[in-house]
């Protein structure tokens, strides 16, 4: 399909402006290309291990050195996983010595929850999650079927897409394994007595550009030992991060991929995410089409309508022929207001006639309903104010 541009591009996106030029510097993409890790347990500013981020096995190393039968380290995960626990004071049925023990070396990644804002329309909530004097926010959704958990995985974000308030904050520094197990035991909390079913990596920040720390996360999550949380019940939303899908496509998990896409041609994707500057459509494409033919499963498109930027019929045909190619399913959301942004979103009977354009060619179509929106905690509205990391 030939390069086609909005109907009525009279407006140009912020990330266009000098001054959003100026904030973070090219994201470093050659990290996720390095073989060697870094050392996923340790805080850096500790030189602990963090037992809300640590594996059974590494527990099981780590009791082992403390002259501790193995055992420990499966009543230890109870406390730290199952029940959440925030001192190890409250881990009563170790001894006083080896609670001792424990704190002198090792520590637990806990947030305080600073604020609660429960939205009045959909009952969402947001956290405000402090870990020293790192913020974040992390989102509980509820609709009649489930609730679901949205995490955030970077303090900030390095791609700067036009559109999203995370994006304007810049970069402070990523989330550890810890730190995004430990939002999830919030949200956990947040939801009693009812359980909370499904997580969704779709917070602040780009979880591919954290991608071991994300993914030590998620197998934390997902361990029996652990959260307990199914594979399928998961979800890593990307803005375009290519090697990051292929790399997941080796990884053997069952968990869903999302792909931001937003535009469906190279050079309206570009202006809205400079990261289509790095990693092109073509690229993307590729790589969804390689990460659906070695797992055997569909990824989703997610496109955000931004009122005459990427609504017009002929964009929605575009999409749909992408989605149709690759066999992906299609989450249309409406844009949410950020603030001091250019963008607003379509009418009501754009959005529905942009959907049923997509539906013509693609059946597997849905409109996404942003929840959270009148507290600021729909897609894109996630974001703290400076916080000193
Ligand atoms: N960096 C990842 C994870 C963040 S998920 C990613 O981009 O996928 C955030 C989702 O909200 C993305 O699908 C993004 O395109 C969407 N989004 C961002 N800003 C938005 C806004 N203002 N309104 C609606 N959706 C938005």
């Amino acid at each position: 399909m030939p390069e086609q541009r909005p109907s009525k591009p009279t407006r140009k996106p912020r990330s266009s402006k000098p001054t959003r030029k100026q904030g973070p510097s090219k994201p470093d993409l050659r990290r996720n290309k390095r073989s060697s890790k870094p050392d996923l347990r340790r805080n850096k500013r500790s030189s602990k291990p963090d037992l809300r981020g640590i594996s059974l096995d590494e527990l099981k190393s780590f009791v082992l050195k403390l002259d501790q039968p193995a055992y420990r380290a499966g009543q230890i995960a109870d406390w730290v996983f199952k029940r959440g626990v925030r001192s190890f004071d409250e881990m009563t049925n170790l001894s006083k010595d080896l609670r001792e023990l424990l704190s002198r070396k090792s520590f637990l990644s806990c947030a305080k929850v600073v604020e609660t804002h429960t939205s009045q329309v959909d009952g969402t909530q947001k956290l405000l999650l402090a870990y020293g004097r790192t913020r974040i926010e992390a989102v509980l959704l509820k609709d009649d079927e489930r609730i679901t958990g949205c995490v955030s995985t970077q303090v900030g974000c390095k791609f700067a897409c036009s559109f999203c308030a995370t994006g304007a904050m810049g970069f402070k520094r990523n989330l550890t394994a810890g730190e995004i197990v430990e939002q999830m035991i919030a949200l956990r909390e947040a939801a009693a007595p009812d359980r909370l079913g499904n997580v969704v990596f779709m917070g602040m920040g780009e979880p591919f550009d954290n991608y071991d720390n994300v993914m030590r996360a998620i197998r934390i999550a997902n361990a029996e030992w652990g959260l307990g949380i199914g594979a399928r019940r998961m979800t890593v939303s990307t803005a375009g991060h290519v090697p990051g899908i292929r790399k997941l496509a080796g990884e053997g998990l069952q968990i869903h991929l999302a792909v931001s896409l937003n535009a469906p041609v190279q050079g309206l994707r570009a202006t809205l995410m400079p990261i289509a500057d790095r990693y092109s459509l073509t690229q993307l494409l590729g790589a969804i089409e390689q990460y659906s033919e070695r797992t055997g499963r569909r990824a989703t498109l997610e496109y955000v309508l931004l009122k005459d930027f990427n609504d017009s019929p002929e964009m929605a045909a575009a999409l749909a022929e992408i989605a149709r190619r690759l066999l992906c399913k299609v989450n249309i959301i409406c844009y949410n207001e950020t603030a001091d942004s250019v963008f607003e979103p379509p009418t009501d009977q754009i959005v529905e006639s942009f959907l049923a354009e997509v539906r013509k060619r693609c059946s597997t179509v849905v409109r996404r309903v942003s929840r959270g929106s009148d507290i600021a905690a729909g897609c894109g509205q996630l974001c703290v104010p400076r916080d000193g990391t």
